[in-house]
């Protein structure tokens, strides 16, 4: 017979899945007098943080508003990171020891660059607030009861069942199912009621035949791109790129591949810019020097690196020693067109092995963002990648993740104060240490 706690005791919770929206959502319900206990996988928390950032975990982003967000509802996104938006976010980081500064494009990181003190603090920090860890522990089923929820799960081996008041579902999508969100949780939640959109991989290389371009494997430049679907325009996005041999990678192409994953069968072609980011410095140069002995070759290479430089004059047709004011005005206006708008036919995207973040999964409609509680199911609550919102390259994710999981653990816990310990919403000044403009290495 299982047996929830009675009304006088601590409301019991469970939360599924040790992530960055899993850590947060028990870290919050802990410290609001829930009776926590977080169920993962893994042997140890927070396995997916530690590879974020490249092992730096970028962790936030100051332009995280809603409309940076890929999300069916706007406003849904709005009154979360109105209820816990990034200045919430440092300040809770701040107090677990986790300073964070920002670069000059606005991406926050921990002080230490380090994603492992990022989870050592946050593990540290559920200590502190006594969640009880079930570490090595798979969930393998949520069933609902008349006092709350019977949560299945294996451990060494063996099937257990215990039971809770509320349940929280952190496991996240299946991006990098390796590090242990494989999205075995879907089907258990249908089966509480809710829909379940197509899961599809999001920040994710692109796969294109480069065709003329394949000799720039290993090369990275910033360009502006763009996603045409026939005549149709897309998406487009700016930012560095990586040729690589099955296609591009990189945060510019990245952004734009949930585009990609949702349309499997249409033509897309990526448009892409080589002179988004120089085009003044291109123009001035070109004028200085068009009736100048200057080889080409010295005069891209002032805005490309060496391969590149080759690779544009062989697709050209062109020398590389010949003087700019030998180049026919035709010549150098195609060149200059193709170095604009280079256009590649684009074939789809690497698998969720390859891919940041999962688009689709439970539709953020099902799910009050004022609490993050289920619509359909009460005492249920939903975080992070489980639902349908993908945010580009640069902390964004790490930022909803942990939005979420504070405002479900907050009200999982039932409290109604402000997640952060404040009534006030992210607009407030931060009382955080945090080092802005840090210079990178
Ligand atoms: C390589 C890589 C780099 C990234 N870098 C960044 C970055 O720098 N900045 C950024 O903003 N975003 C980044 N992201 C995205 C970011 O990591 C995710 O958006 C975020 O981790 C999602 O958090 P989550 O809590 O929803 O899910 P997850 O972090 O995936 O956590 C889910 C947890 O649930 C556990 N779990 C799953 N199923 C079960 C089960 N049945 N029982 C028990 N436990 C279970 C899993 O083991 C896992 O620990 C990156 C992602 C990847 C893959």
């Amino acid at each position: 017979m299982l047996k929830a706690s009675t009304a006088s005791s601590p409301t019991t919770v469970a939360v599924i899945g040790a992530g960055a929206s899993g850590m947060m959502a028990a870290l919050q319900a802990a410290r609001h007098g829930a009776a926590v206990t977080l169920f993962e996988r893994n042997a140890a928390v927070g396995r997916k943080l530690l590879v974020t950032g490249a092992g730096r975990c970028n962790i936030s982003n100051d332009r995280a508003a809603a409309s940076a967000y890929t999300c069916a509802d706007a406003r849904w996104m709005e009154t979360l990171l109105g209820r816990f938006g990034v200045q919430d976010l440092i300040a809770v980081l701040a107090e677990i020891g986790i300073p964070v500064y920002k670069t000059a494009d606005g991406w926050y990181y921990p002080l230490s660059d380090s994603a492992h003190t990022v989870v050592n603090a946050f593990s540290s920090a559920l200590t502190l607030a006594d969640v009880q860890l079930r570490a090595s522990a798979a969930v393998s089923a949520i069933r609902k009861t008349s006092q709350g929820f019977a949560v299945r799960y294996v451990v060494e081996g063996r099937e257990e069942e215990q039971a809770y008041q509320k349940v929280i579902v952190s496991a996240g999508g299946m991006a990098l199912p390796a590090l242990g969100s494989r999205g075995e949780l879907f089907p258990v939640l249908e089966g509480l009621g809710h829909t379940l959109l197509p899961k599809r991989p999001a920040l994710a290389p692109l796969l294109i035949d480069l065709r003329s371009l394949k000799p720039l494997q290993g090369v990275r430049l910033d360009v502006g791109v763009a996603l045409w679907d026939g005549p149709r325009y897309l998406a487009t996005t700016a930012g560095n790129l990586i040729f690589t041999q099955w296609g591009l990678n990189g945060p510019a192409v990245m952004d734009l591949s949930h585009h990609v994953s949702a349309r499997p069968s249409a033509v897309l072609e990526l448009s892409m810019n080589f002179l988004a980011f120089v085009q003044p410095e291109f123009d001035r140069l070109l004028a200085r020097a068009r009736d100048t002995e200057m080889p080409i070759s010295v005069f891209l290479g002032a805005f490309f690196p060496p391969k590149a430089v080759t690779t544009f004059l062989r697709n050209a047709g062109l020398p590389s020693g010949i003087a700019l004011r030998q180049v026919e005005d035709s010549v150098l206006q195609r060149l200059t067109e193709t170095l604009r708008d280079t256009r590649l036919r684009v074939h789809g995207v690497r698998g969720f092995e390859y891919c940041q973040v999962t688009a689709g999964g439970i539709p953020v409609s099902e799910v009050d963002p004022e609490t993050m509680e289920s619509r359909l199911v009460k005492g249920l609550f939903l975080t992070g990648e489980t639902l349908d919102v993908v945010g580009p390259c640069g902390g964004y994710n790490l930022q909803y993740a942990f939005s979420s999981g504070a405002v479900a653990g907050r009200a999982a816990a039932g409290s109604l104060e402000h997640p952060s310990g404040s009534e006030t919403s992210d607009r407030r000044p931060s009382k955080s240490i945090h080092a802005h403009g840090r210079p990178k290495s």
